[in-house]
């Protein structure tokens, strides 16, 4: 936060003088930023402004609850927003917690919110000057009112504290605290004027603030009041009134849409809307939206979702888990009636009741995408493509919702290179002697849709998933199967396609000639460093060789994952399946009888190389491979 460098640094403990702060330094790039910013939709300070006003309201109602002093003082929540057009100022008011003197410093001397925080590192990484679109997209919070202004000035005072203070600065890299006179500060809450910059005078029209709140701030939980000069009268242009609380019938999508993205911080219009109310043993009012875009933390590590709860209209808290981590994309809020009102936000966390409406939650989330996903292909798809991925760690770690979400998970397969494939559709295909469901796993659904492993399945019109998410190659090992059927690798095992006819037979089926069995068991020996076996094929039917997994251990897929993630003993030695009828192994056989090993060994090291290169990896030692690959480019005549 400070830095012991600061000039200043002598003066911040006497609390009764103004004292001068550096920023922390990620927040002075943020400024440099904002001061500098193109951005041409600066109306979003107001946006950040008026929700930061309606969560510090927010919480003094919270932290009423348990304090009856506090409970005293606090009035009907209210947000005032002022224009001078004297001194050319927006004041924007609230009598929400205020802030203390080191409230100040956290808050607004450092980086609070973990979106401002993403939309740095997104800036810093795509190194982009181009801010355009991306402050729109993250909410950028308190600093965005830079863009518009010269100076900001935040006069305030903590609920129950007898000491207020003013904060300022210009964005340049500093700011100030100092104490302010009581006859100036508020009894409680906060003020912010902004003093606007040159080109952001348009800011002055009362017309165009009206029309930005009822635009973007219409369905926040605070009343807001204009006043279109000091002492004026003032108008009311937002209710107040949550709007989960409504009914239905009166609430407009673009009232969704617009609580949706205050809820979310996207800016984007939902793909689901989900409004209920659960009457009997539990009643609670739930508002819940599926983004219409991905957003930036989907895949984060902590995989958390975001919920609001709230207890009779009181926000009690942020519920991290309330849903299970494969629907963390869904945004929404829960109102219960039922849970007691001054319950701490750690245990309503965990709290039975809790823990039931999350389970009912997600029953009926899962019930509405169900819905959409049967009247509505299109939408579907596009939800499915931006949290396919995710849902499908339910399958994975949700067992008693394995089936429903089996119903709505959408493959790509060697019938569709788009997702657009089911279980039900693939079961209906099923071939003759079918015993499994086929899948290949990697990372690219075009590229498995070339394997070498999947030839002898695309010959016998056998379907094959082809999965490229890396969730799937662990939900098909524990997903039991569809429908009796188990699911199945390609690249694993033995195949058992047999007792598939081929859909076009060659004529007469050549048995092995005797040659390529004396191949096999020389390629055995002289690779057995590197290969566990070598068999002959029937999954191949155009090219010389492939790879498969050793029947125990695990697909070969899942076992590269998991050494990338330090688990290197897991990998076993692949086997090496050869294709009889192909014609470099039947000149590698007649080679090998006729010319003997020394001269046909590069062949056979070249073979498994290139079932290496045809699975994405390296060969085995790359600069003898491209060796022996030259030597005999030189020998074809
Ligand atoms: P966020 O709202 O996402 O936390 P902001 O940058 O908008 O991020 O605000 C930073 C912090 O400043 C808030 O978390 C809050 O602690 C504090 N803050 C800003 N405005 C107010 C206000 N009007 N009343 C009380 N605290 C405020
Ligand atoms: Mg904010």
């Amino acid at each position: 936060m400070t830095k012991e460098t600061d000039p200043a640094a002598a003066d911040k403990n006497d609390l009764t003088q103004a004292a001068d702060f550096g920023f922390e330094a990620n927040v002075e790039q943020l400024l440099e930023l904002m001061t500098h910013s193109v951005y041409s939709e600066k109306d979003v300070f107001l946006r950040e402004l008026i929700s930061n006003a309606a969560d510090a309201c927010e919480k003094l109602r919270y932290e009423s609850l348990s304090d009856a002093k506090l409970a005293a003082v606090a009035n009907a929540p209210l947000i005032k927003i002022t224009l001078d057009q004297d001194k050319r100022t927006i004041t924007v008011a609230d009598n929400g917690i205020g802030m203390s003197r080191n409230d100040l410093i956290s808050a607004l001397g450092a980086i609070a919110n973990s979106g401002t925080r993403l939309f740095l590192e997104k800036i810093n990484k795509e190194k982009t000057e181009n801010d355009s679109g991306l402050i729109g997209r993250f909410g950028v919070g308190f600093y965005s009112a830079f863009m518009v202004a010269d100076k900001v000035d935040v006069a305030t005072r903590r609920a129950g504290e007898d000491q207020a203070w003013i904060w300022s600065s210009q964005g340049k890299g500093r700011y100030s605290i100092a104490p302010l006179d009581l006859s100036e500060a508020p009894d409680y809450g906060t003020l912010v004027t902004i003093h606007l910059n040159k080109e952001s005078e348009e800011f002055l029209e009362p017309w165009r603030i009206e029309k930005i709140i009822t635009e973007h701030s219409g369905a926040v939980s605070t009343p807001i009041d204009l006043l279109s000069a000091p002492g004026e009268e003032s108008k009311r242009i937002a209710d107040g009134v949550a709007l989960w609380t409504k009914p239905k019938s009166e609430i407009t999508q673009e009232e969704y849409t617009d609580f949706y993205r205050q809820l979310s911080g996207q800016f984007d219009a939902p793909a689901l809307t989900a409004h209920w109310r659960a009457e009997g043993r539990t009643e609670y009012t739930v508002l819940a939206f599926i983004p219409g875009s991905k957003p930036l933390d989907l895949f984060d590590p902590a995989r958390k979702g975001k919920s609001k709860l709230y207890v009779r209209r009181v926000l009690i808290s942020q519920v991290t888990d309330l849903l299970p981590a494969w629907l963390r994309f869904v945004r929404l809020v829960v109102d219960s009636a039922d849970l007691p009102l001054n319950v701490s936000r750690e245990v309503a966390q965990k709290s039975p009741e809790l823990v039931a409406i999350g389970k009912a939650i997600t029953s009926k989330l899962l019930q509405e995408l169900t819905k959409i996903c049967e009247t509505d292909a299109e939408k579907f798809a596009s939800i499915w493509e931006n949290f396919g991925a995710v849902i499908k760690e339910g399958l994975h770690e949700d067992p008693s919702r394995r089936d429903a979400l089996f119903g709505l998970t959408r493959f790509a397969s060697t019938k569709s290179d788009k997702k657009t494939r089911t279980l039900k559709d693939y079961i209906a295909d099923l071939k003759e002697n079918q015993t499994a469901i086929y899948y290949i796993t990697g990372e690219d659904a075009k590229r498995l849709a070339a394997s070498p492993q999947i030839e002898g399945y695309r010959a016998r019109g056998v379907e094959v998933l082809l999965l490229d998410d890396s969730v799937d190659a662990f939900w098909v090992t524990s997903a039991l199967g569809f429908e009796g059927k188990p699911f199945k690798s390609v690249t694993q095992g033995l195949s058992d396609i047999d007792a598939i006819p081929l859909i076009e037979k060659s004529e007469a089926e050549p048995t092995t000639p005797p040659d390529v069995d004396a191949l096999v068991k020389a390629l055995k020996e002289l690779l057995a460093e590197s290969i566990e076996d070598v068999r002959i094929s029937t999954r191949l039917t155009e090219s010389a060789a492939c790879l498969i997994a050793s029947d125990q251990g695990l697909d070969r897929q899942l076992a590269k994952i998991l050494s990338e993630h330090g688990q290197a003993d897991l990998i076993r030695k692949p086997i090496l399946e050869i294709n009889p009828k192909h014609a470099a192994i039947q000149r590698l056989a007649s080679l090998l009888r006729e010319k003997g090993q020394d001269v046909a060994q590069d062949r056979m090291h070249l073979l498994v190389d290139l079932a290496r290169v045809a699975d994405g990896e390296l060969p085995q030692e790359p600069a003898i491979f491209t060796k022996r690959l030259a030597k005999l480019m030189a020998e074809v005549s």
